[in-house]
């Protein structure tokens, strides 16, 4: 492997409007401690000295404000470029790929939507696939009992089993890829969706989930409690805690 394939380019699909967290601005550029989802999830990734270039796939009417904003605000000196995003996450991820030199061999991929993974999660998604891993999804154990249902929306819904929690993961983000793979994914995907295929396989909302349905192996490694999510607005009351605590203990 070459020097250059040794660092890992990041995609940040960030082209989503967030409407479970309410009205307003595209999710990615909701602010936390006065600074956009997005400019924090970038940073996040840009901290770590395993990635080299983070491509974002913004709104496709907005990418000249995402350049102004990543412009505005210090990244480490790293490669950050911008491109238009899609209609779904999948499109916006295929995009922010192709945008992605060749010799690049490892990819993550990257919600905006997780503004504060430690460094030391992306780190560990990166070095999986440095040691030889196709796939790596970092993630944590559940503390709900999960059940399946027969989905009825409004009305009740009958339970259809319990899953054993033992055997559950919730999974995160950045999701780490050599990048022959995840291209290879993503090229199936849409030749599945072109021939009119994709109604009939249920949605896959992840990347390691292309993986696994096109029959590769992925392995998870351990995410973090502040990696999560932020989707509704009580996710955003969390995530003001967890900066403010980072910034009184000056780890951040
Ligand atoms: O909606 P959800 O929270 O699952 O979105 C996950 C990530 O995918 C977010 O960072 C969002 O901005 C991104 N996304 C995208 N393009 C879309 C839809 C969602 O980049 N069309």
């Amino acid at each position: 492997m070459n020097a250059t394939g040794a660092v890992a380019a990041a995609v940040v699909p960030a082209a989503g409007r967030g409407e479970r967290l309410g009205p307003g601005a595209p999710k990615a550029l909701r602010e936390l401690g006065g600074v956009p989802l997005l400019v924090h999830a970038v940073r996040a990734l840009t901290r770590s000295r395993a990635v080299g270039l983070v491509v974002v796939a913004a709104p496709a009417d907005g990418v000249a404000e995402v350049v102004g904003l990543l412009d505005s605000h210090g990244l480490d000196g790293k490669d950050v470029r911008v491109v238009p995003g899609g209609a779904t996450r999948q499109e916006s991820v295929r995009l922010g790929l192709a945008a992605i030199p060749a010799e690049v061999e490892i990819v993550l991929v990257h919600d905006a939507a997780r503004p504060l993974v430690p460094v030391e999660v992306v780190d560990a998604v990166a070095a999986a696939v440095r040691a030889g891993a196709e796939a790596v999804v970092p993630a944590v154990p559940l503390a709900d009992t999960v059940k399946r249902v027969e989905p009825n929306p409004g009305g009740p819904e009958p339970v259809l089993d319990t899953p054993d929690r033992s055997t559950l993961r919730a999974v995160q983000t950045p999701q780490g890829f050599r990048r022959e793979t995840l291209a290879e994914v993503h090229a199936k995907a849409l030749a599945e969706e072109n021939a009119g295929g994709a109604d009939a396989l249920p949605a896959v909302t992840d990347d390691a989930g292309l993986v696994e349905r096109f029959g590769g192996r992925v392995v998870v490694v351990p995410g973090h409690e502040e990696a999560f999510k932020v989707t509704r607005p009580l996710d955003l009351v969390l995530a003001e805690a967890v900066l403010a605590r980072r910034r009184a203990s000056d780890a951040y």
